[in-house]
C-alpha cells in the first residue's frame, strides 16, 4: 500500500501529509533547483539524496547496483500499462531525436508535449485518472513526421510496412473510443474487456474470476497472491498464465534485473540482507509465488540494514480485479537523523502523556510511543517513477502482515522536495497576510510541519484511554474526525511547549508560530481549494482541520485572538495572540479527549456538524478563484539523480558519485537507450 499526497493540493506543508516524515535542513541550499519543468497538468521536480556521500564505499556500491536493477524494469511497466505503449513511445522517440522539420512548429510542440506525457504516465493513459489523453496534433502531421525519420528506427512489427504500422497504431492514439481507460472500475461492465491495461488477453472477467476461484482453497490460511506475476491469456481455447520470470514473459528485462541483484548480493551489508536478495533472485528465476512469500517474510524481518529496497511486481492498482501487480522499485537508506527525531519523541512519550491538558482520568498510566522509520530515496523506478508515493507500507499479503508484521516508511527527501518546490510558487504570497507571518512560515514551516506530523503519528493517536466499558466505535460516523482532531491537537498543543526546544526538536521558542499560522490558514481557508464548488467537507482529516481552526477562531473572538481580515477584496487569516491560541488548542484537546474517552456521540455530532462540515460559499469561491490564478500544476513527478562509478586505473571501484544535472527529456531518452531490453511486442 502506498500513501500518496494529493499533490494538486500540496501548496504548503500542512495540506497533505498523513504519516510521520522527515527532517528538514535548517539552512537550505538555495542553489539547488527543485523545479525542472512544467507541461500539461504536470510539474517535474528534482530531489536531493542527502547523506549519500557519507555512506561507506560498500554501501554506495550496493545502492549503485540496486539502482541499476531498479532502472532495468522500466519497459515492463510500459507494457503492463497497455500493449501498444512501447511501440508508441519508441515511435515518438524516433521522431523526437530525428525530426528534420521546424521544431517551433505548433504541431511539433504538441507532439513533444504528448511524448513527455507518455513518459510520465508510462503509457498513453493518465497516470492518476487513467483516462487516455488525446494529442494536440493531427494524424496527418504524425504521418508526415513518421515518414521523415529512418525506417530502421521505427518499432515496426515483423514484415510490417510504415502504412500498416500507422493503420494499426493511429486509432489507439487518436480515437477516443479505442482503449479509453487503463483501469475501468465502473460497476456492471466487464472490467477486463473495458480496461486497456495489458494484464489479460482474450479472456472475460467471468473467465478470469472462475480461473482463480478454482485455484483458491478457502481453508488455506497462508494463501499465495494468486495471479500476482502473470498475464492471463487464452491460447487455443485454453486459459493459461504467462508468468513474468527468467525464461518466461519479460525475460530479457528480468534477466538484467537479476544480473544487478547478483552484484548487489556480493556487497550486501549483512547475512540477513544477503538472504533477502538471494530469495528475490530465486523468485525471479522460478516465478514461484511461495518463494515470493518467503522473500517477503525475510524482507519484513530485515530491520537492521541501513539500506533497503523494493524491487518487483508489487501493487495491484492497475488491475481492475486487484490481483496482478505492476512492476516497481525504490532503493533507499535510513535517514538516521530524522529517525532519531521520531525516536526522541517516542522515548519521551510518557512525559507528554503526563503533562497534557487532558483530564487525568482519561490519561494512560503507561504509554508507548511509536517510532517510525524515515528513509531517503536513492532512486524511483517503475510504477514509482516519475510520480511517486511519499510513504510505503509493505508487504501486501494480509496473512504475512498479521503473522510477521509489515514495514511502514516515509520518504523524507521526497516530502522535502515537495515542500521546497512549493516555496516561491506564489501560494504564500497570495494567501499569507504579511511579511511577519511569511517569515515564520518560510523559516520554520517545513520543519514544524514535519514535527507536527511526527507528534500526531508517534504520540497523538496513542495517547489517552477509553473509560471502562466504552465501545471504541461509540462515535460512529464522527469517530474518525474526532480521532484525527485528537491526534492533531495533541501535536499542536505541544508544538509550543518549551520541552520541544529542550529536546532539540525546535530551534527556538517562536518556531512553532510557523505551524500555528499554516494550520489556521489552512483550516480556515486554503484547504478549500480541494473542495468542488457547492460541496461540503467530507474527508475526515479535512473536517478535523476545519473543526479545530473554526473552533479556535470562534472561541477566541471576544479577545480577537484570530482574525479574518479583508484587504483589497481578499480574505486573510491574522493571528493576534499565539499564546492564547495554544491555550485554546489545549482546551479543545481536553474536550475532544473527553468525547472520545466517554463515547459521547451527541457531543461529537454537535461539534463536528457545527464546525467541521459546512463551507462558506462566498469565501470558498474567493479561495478557488485566487488559487486558479496561480496556475499550479495539479500533479507532480521527479527526475532521478544520476549515479556514476568512479574507478582507478586498474578498474577497482573507488567511489560512487551522485549528480543532479540531468533534464527530464534527457533522462527519459537515456533510460530508453540504456535500460530497454524488451521487444516492442511482448506475447
Ligand atoms: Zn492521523
Amino acid at each position: 500500500m502506498k500513501n500518496f499526497l494529493i499533490v494538486s493540493l500540496l501548496a504548503t506543508a500542512t495540506l497533505g501529509s498523513t504519516s510521520c516524515n522527515s527532517k528538514k535542513e535548517m539552512n537550505e541550499n538555495n542553489e539547488f533547483n527543485y523545479n525542472v519543468e512544467q507541461f500539461a497538468d504536470l510539474q517535474i521536480l528534482r530531489y536531493k539524496v542527502p547523506g549519500f556521500e557519507n555512506l561507506d564505499l560498500k554501501q554506495k556500491e550496493l545502492i549503485y547496483y540496486l539502482t541499476e536493477a531498479a532502472l532495468e524494469g522500466r519497459d515492463i511497466l510500459f507494457d503492463q500499462n497497455g500493449k501498444y505503449n512501447l511501440r508508441i513511445r519508441r515511435m515518438l522517440e524516433a521522431i523526437y531525436t530525428q525530426y528534420p522539420g521546424d521544431k517551433n512548429n505548433e504541431e511539433y510542440k504538441q507532439l513533444e508535449t504528448y511524448l513527455k506525457r507518455v513518459w510520465f504516465s508510462n503509457g498513453i493513459h493518465h497516470h492518476y485518472g487513467s483516462d487516455k489523453f488525446i494529442p494536440g496534433f493531427t494524424p496527418e502531421f504524425l504521418k508526415s513526421a513518421i515518414v521523415s525519420v529512418d525506417e530502421q528506427t521505427l518499432p515496426l512489427a515483423n514484415g510490417q510496412t510504415v502504412d500498416e504500422f500507422c493503420a494499426e497504431i493511429f486509432p489507439v492514439i487518436f480515437d477516443s473510443a479505442v482503449m479509453p481507460k487503463r483501469v475501468n472500475q465502473a460497476h456492471g461492465e466487464d472490467l477486463i474487456l473495458t480496461s486497456a491495461g495489458n494484464y489479460y488477453d482474450g479472456v472475460t472477467q467471468a473467465e478470469a474470476e472462475a480461473f482463480y476461484d478454482a485455484m483458491k482453497n478457502p481453508a488455506d490460511t497462508t494463501p499465495v497472491s494468486y495471479g500476482l506475476n502473470s498475464r492471463l491469456v487464452k491460447e487455443n481455447g485454453e486459459i493459461v498464465e504467462k508468468v513474468w520470470k527468467v525464461d518466461g514473459m519479460y525475460s530479457p528485462a528480468i534477466e538484467k534485473v537479476v544480473y544487478w541483484l547478483k552484484k548487489a548480493e556480493g556487497v550486501a551489508e549483512n547475512e540477513q540482507q544477503k538472504a533477502v536478495i538471494q530469495k528475490l533472485i530465486a523468485y525471479y528465476e522460478t516465478g514461484d509465488l511461495r518463494t515470493f512469500d518467503e522473500y517477503a517474510i525475510l524482507w519484513v524481518k530485515d530491520l537492521d540494514s541501513r539500506i533497503d529496497f523494493v524491487n518487483g511486481f508489487t501493487e495491484t492498482y492497475g488491475d481492475p480485479l486487484g490481483m496482478k501487480a505492476s512492476w516497481e522499485s525504490l532503493v533507499n537508506f535510513k535517514d538516521l537523523e530524522a529517525t532519531q527525531r521520531t525516536e526522541t519523541i517516542s522515548n519521551n512519550a510518557q512525559w507528554f502523556e503526563d503533562n497534557s491538558p487532558v483530564s487525568p482520568e482519561f490519561k494512560k498510566d503507561e504509554v508507548k510511543g511509536v517510532s517510525a522509520k524515515v528513509i531517503t530515496a536513492a532512486i524511483l523506478a517503475g510504477d514509482l517513477y516519475p510520480a511517486t508515493a511519499i510513504g510505503i507500507n509493505l508487504p501486501n499479503a494480509n496473512w504475512i502482515r498479521a503473522d510477521h508484521g509489515s514495514k511502514s516508511v516515509t520518504i523524507g527527501n521526497i516530502t522535502d522536495a515537495y515542500n521546497k518546490a512549493a516555496h516561491g510558487n506564489g501560494f504564500g504570497d497570495e494567501f499569507i497576510y504579511s511579511a511577519t507571518e511569511k517569515e515564520y512560515v518560510d523559516k520554520y514551516g517545513d520543519l514544524t510541519g514535519d514535527l507536527h506530523t511526527d507528534l500526531h503519528e508517534c504520540l497523538g493517536h496513542g495517547s489517552g484511554k477509553l473509560l471502562p466499558g466504552v465501545d471504541p466505535d461509540a462515535l460512529k460516523a464522527y469517530g474518525s474526525t474526532i480521532e484525527e482532531a485528537r491526534a492533531d491537537l495533541f501535536g499542536l498543543y505541544y508544538m509550543a511547549d518549551p520541552k520541544l526546544v529542550e529536546l532539540g526538536l525546535l530551534p527556538n521558542d517562536e518556531a512553532y508560530k510557523g505551524e500555528y499560522y499554516n494550520f489556521l490558514m489552512n483550516g480556515l481557508m486554503t484547504q478549500l481549494v480541494r473542495i468542488e464548488p457547492g460541496n461540503n467537507i467530507e474527508e475526515s482529516h479535512m473536517r478535523n482541520r476545519q473543526l479545530i481552526a473554526r473552533w479556535v477562531y470562534e472561541k477566541g473572538q471576544p479577545e480577537n485572538v484570530v482574525e479574518m481580515v479583508k484587504r483589497d477584496g481578499k480574505t486573510y487569516v491574522v493571528v493576534n495572540d499565539y499564546e492564547k491560541v495554544r491555550e485554546l488548542f489545549g482546551e479543545l484537546l481536553s474536550e475532544i479527549q473527553r468525547i472520545k474517552s466517554t463515547g459521547d456521540v451527541n457531543a461529537a455530532r454537535e461539534i463536528v456538524e457545527q464546525y467541521a462540515v459546512k463551507v462558506d460559499p462566498e469565501l470558498h469561491a474567493e479561495v478557488l478563484d485566487r488559487y486558479r490564478k496561480l496556475n499550479l500544476s495539479p500533479y507532480k513527478g521527479f527526475v532521478n539523480p544520476v549515479y556514476e562509478l568512479v574507478t582507478d586505473k586498474n578498474g577497482n571501484i573507488t567511489d560512487v558519485v551522485v549528480t543532479y544535472n540531468e533534464g527530464y527529456a534527457e533522462q527519459m531518452l537515456r533510460y530508453s537507450k540504456d535500460y530497454s531490453s524488451l521487444p516492442s511486442i511482448n506475447e
